[in-house]
């Protein structure tokens, strides 16, 4: 088990310091974009929807109702994958349970409460050959159309 510091989007990666929310301003005889003229957090957010994440749905998963396979509770995310912390339905009913998701199985089910989650990939297309790290291997695509989630 790794850490869930993937929990969180991880995106825009650039901004580290309260300088990186500077905006650089309207250049000279140009009408500013939104962007230019914003700073801060409002920054923050516009770079992030440049990136098609909304950086402030940092919300808890649903633990209003049990995910099931017809029905799975869906967790956006912007990467190759995405671990979601299940605590039951109502939450914390169960002790955290990690479940790694990515876009090869989005499907994940809770061995403790038997909630299904699935992720939902809003982050941008690739061909296939995108930047970022790959697994290094492929999954064997026709063999896991014939695997039923819930023995991934
Ligand atoms: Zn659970």
């Amino acid at each position: 088990m790794e850490s869930g510091e993937r929990l969180t989007a991880t995106s825009p990666t650039e901004i580290k310091t309260d300088e990186d929310l500077l905006g650089p301003g309207a250049k000279p005889g140009t009408v500013p974009t939104d962007l230019e003229q914003a700073t801060g957090l409002e920054r923050l957010e516009i770079l992030g929807k440049m990136e098609g994440i909304d950086v402030f749905d940092m919300r808890p998963l649903d633990a209003s109702r049990k995910g099931t396979l017809d029905n799975p509770v869906m967790v956006r995310s912007a990467g190759e994958e995405q671990y979601a912390g299940c605590t039951g339905v109502p939450a914390d009913s169960h002790n955290v349970v990690w479940l790694r998701m990515d876009r090869q199985r989005p499907v994940e089910r809770c061995p403790e409460c038997g909630s299904v989650y699935k992720m939902e990939y809003v982050g941008p297309q690739d061909d296939g050959h995108g930047h970022g790290h790959h697994h290094g291997f492929e999954e064997p695509k026709t063999f896991a159309d014939y695997v039923k989630p819930e023995y991934w």
